[in-house]
This record gives structure tokens, sequence and C-alpha cells, in this order.
């Protein structure tokens, strides 16, 4: 097991109820430290759903509005609807929702 990894309080996102304690970074190279910002728009590991961060240092998120996806440059944008379809054409990973 990777010790070295930043881990967040365990919560289960919104959407449909995955568990995470982790959360990646698209602008590094270490996609499982990050700590997030209130603010940050995340995507859901599990089912590709688009979320938010209400409290980073919790991990606590809710489900992404049409406002907070219009924040999103045209590049983040591409890439968050990139790994959205990949994330939706794997499939669940975990459909009870654990991780
Ligand atoms: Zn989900």
């Amino acid at each position: 097991m990777d010790d070295s990894k930043t881990r967040l309080e365990k919560s289960a996102n919104p959407c449909c109820g995955y568990v995470t304690d982790t959360a990646g970074d698209l602008n590094s190279d270490f996609l499982d430290d990050a700590v997030p910002n209130v603010g940050d728009l995340s995507i859901c590991f599990n089912c590709g759903s688009l979320l938010v961060y209400v409290d980073g240092a919790r991990n606590k998120t809710r489900s992404a509005k049409r406002d907070d996806i219009e924040r999103l440059n045209s590049k983040q944008r591409k890439l968050m609807g990139k790994a959205q379809k990949y994330i939706r054409r794997r499939g669940l990973l975990h459909p009870d929702g654990l991780s």
C-alpha cells in the first residue's frame, strides 16, 4: 500500500454513494494527493457525475449545476467531458457505492 497519498476524510459522493478518501488534481502529475478547495470541480470516479467541493478538508461535495460548469474554460470543459465519457463507457466500479 502506498502511504504517501494524501488521505481526505472518508465521504460518500452525493451522486451514487461512492466513498472516496483521495482527490486528484488535473494540473498535477500526482493524481491522488490533492487537497481540494471550496468551489473546485470534481468528477466522480465511479459514475462520472460532476461535483463541486463545499468543504475540501472534510471531502464534502454537492452535484454541479450549470453555473459551476460554465466557470470552466473550454479546455477544462473538454477534459471533463472526455473523462465523463470514459468513466460512463467503463461502467460503475462499485454499483453498491462502496469503494
Ligand atoms: Zn458517483
